[in-house]
């Protein structure tokens, strides 16, 4: 691809440039990529699943195969450091495999048959059949926190390829050589796999415009996206104001509040506000599950939280944020939270000596002063929480009810909590994907029942995950079988079940044949 336009990745340590110029890539070439992934999806969506299982598992290889100098030059590009991508990698390589693994059990697509009733009175019944089919090339936007895990081959990318729908990835501007990278790994597994040219690809650049010609591309059937809240609900308008709108994806901002009950502050006010430091800081509290506000009821035992609190963010070193960008939203979010009356800074990290580095920062408010202040419910990206103090449970159960859709919420209590504060886990249920009970909300799980999602704000798509094995359950659709010729059905739907899958026949769940 030729172009004039050009663009360098920063390092967020120093804000120098980095070597190695990208191509901003122009809405010819976006096209052209898509009408490749179009052209590749109905070849690649006919592909037997163990070949899409062998597809995602070499592409795991390959990521592996680019040994160090995949974590070098990530961390060049976001300063995570060296063990924490290792780590990255590690997960973003588990992905692609228990997606292979789903793919290649096969009983995913959700097969039903209802069989046939030729004399059945008063009217003969159908043979009716059905199951998920993938939607088309979907639009995925890699994610600036997590530069491999939910960038080019994260859990998007991961979840459409098993679903059997072609990819193009909008590489994020943060990290364009680990992008880069990761893509040449997925091709050449593609290649190697037999899967036709177009099946994934990356497109880069810095401006809103790639993006945008992406989403609005008519071939593009579906948008995966994780970052900020403009940017994901931007996307989610465009993609509705298109003459064919389509579903997006998008997970954007969430502060994951936490409510420490009674019981659980008198029992271990430590040991929690110990464990919240950690959640805070891990990362630079760069994580979308980074617990951003706590409820607790004023007691001597909040003291000790409190006390402890300061201690520990006292000794928090300030981390490098990923980009420029951020730690000047991170900053401009913290002045607005002092600017605001009545709310204290209780608890400073270490300040740092070199650029975009962030000071864990702790702050403490009433609860009457949180319901007059909305601004103090929102998400400041980065490692800092607002403590919110109520003098009485009810106090606490109007904040539950008043909050706004997040990813997670946390319940810190004891059996006696649980059994006072029943109704708190009735609303929380109705206001997050994960509900967490004595535990930190950083720290996803990839596994088959993780829900990484939640009500808008938090996402734009309530019904779906993220992480975990349903998000493949994102990118397709039902399509039903009516009387079909058995030469004609799907093999997941002809009646010797040839796959070997499990098929609700008749209402029952079976493997066996018909
Ligand atoms: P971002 O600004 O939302 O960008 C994410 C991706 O979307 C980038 O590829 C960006 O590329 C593109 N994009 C953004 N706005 C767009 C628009 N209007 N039209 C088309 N494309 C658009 O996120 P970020 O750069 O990672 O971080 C910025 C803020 O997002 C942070 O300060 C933080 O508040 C939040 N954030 C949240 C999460 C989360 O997990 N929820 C993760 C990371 C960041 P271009 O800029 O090239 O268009």
């Amino acid at each position: 691809m030729s172009n004039s336009k050009t663009f360098y990745a920063i390092n967020p340590a120093n804000n120098e440039q980095l070597e190695k110029a990208f191509v901003v890539n122009t809405e010819e070439e976006i096209n052209e990529v898509v009408q490749k992934a179009a052209v590749a999806f109905d070849i690649y969506r006919k592909k037997d699943k163990n070949s899409i299982a062998d597809f995602l598992d070499l592409a795991a290889e390959e990521i592996m195969n680019l040994g160090d100098a995949l974590l070098e030059r990530c961390h060049l590009e976001t300063a995570l450091p060296l063990a924490r991508l290792t780590g990255e990698r590690g997960r973003t390589v588990g992905q692609l495999k228990l997606f292979a693994t789903v793919v290649r059990e096969g009983s995913w697509v959700d097969a039903r048959i209802d069989k046939a009733i030729p004399d059945r009175s008063p009217l003969p019944k159908s043979d009716i059949r059905h199951m998920l089919m993938p939607l088309g090339p979907v639009a995925v936007f890699g994610a600036s926190n997590f530069p491999l895990a939910f960038s080019v081959a994260g859990g998007d990318t991961a979840s459409a390829l098993a679903s059997g729908c072609t990819v193009v990835v909008k590489g994020h501007p943060a990290h364009p050589g680990t992008s880069e990278m990761v893509a040449g790994a997925i091709i050449k597994a593609a290649v190697a796999s037999g899967m036709p040219e177009g099946t994934f690809s990356l497109v880069q650049g810095n401006t809103n415009a790639v993006g945008e010609a992406l989403v609005k591309h008519p071939q593009i059937k579906a948008v995966g996206f994780t970052g900020s809240f403009r940017g994901g609900k931007a996307l989610y308008d465009l993609a509705n104001t298109r003459p064919e709108p389509i579903p997006v994806f998008a997970e954007m901002g969430s502060t994951n509040p936490v409510f420490i009950l009674p019981g659980a502050l008198a029992e271990r006010a430590e040991a929690i506000a110990t464990g919240m430091v950690g959640s805070i800081t891990m990362g630079v509290g760069q994580f979308c599950t980074n617990p951003g506000l706590a409820f607790v009821q004023k007691s001597e035992s909040s003291d000790v939280f409190c006390n402890t609190l300061k201690e520990k963010i006292g000794e928090a070193p300030a981390g490098t944020m990923l980009t420029l960008g951020i730690s000047t939203a991170y900053n401009n979010g913290l002045q607005s939270v002092s600017g605001t009356a009545n709310v204290e800074a209780i608890a400073k990290g270490k300040e740092g000596a070199t650029p975009n580095t962030a000071v864990a920062t702790v702050f403490k408010t009433s609860i009457d002063n949180f319901n007059q202040n909305q601004g103090l419910a929102e998400e400041n990206f980065g490692p800092s929480n607002v403590l919110v103090e109520a003098d009485t449970k009810e106090q606490i159960l109007e904040a539950a009810k008043n909050l706004q859709g997040h990813l997670t919420a946390t319940v810190h209590g004891t059996e006696a909590d649980f059994a006072n504060y029943g109704e708190l886990f009735d609303v929380l249920e109705k206001k997050v994907g994960r509900v967490l009970v004595n535990g930190y909300p950083t720290g996803v799980e990839v596994c088959h029942s993780m829900v990484h999602g939640g009500p808008y704000p938090a996402t734009t798509a309530p019904q779906s995950t993220s992480v975990g094995t349903n998000a493949i359950k994102r990118f397709v659709r039902p399509v039903c079988f009516q009387d079909y010729p058995a030469s004609l059905l799907p093999d997941a739907l002809k009646n010797e079940n040839q796959l070997d899958i499990w098929r609700l026949v008749d209402g029952e769940l079976t493997k066996s044949a018909i």
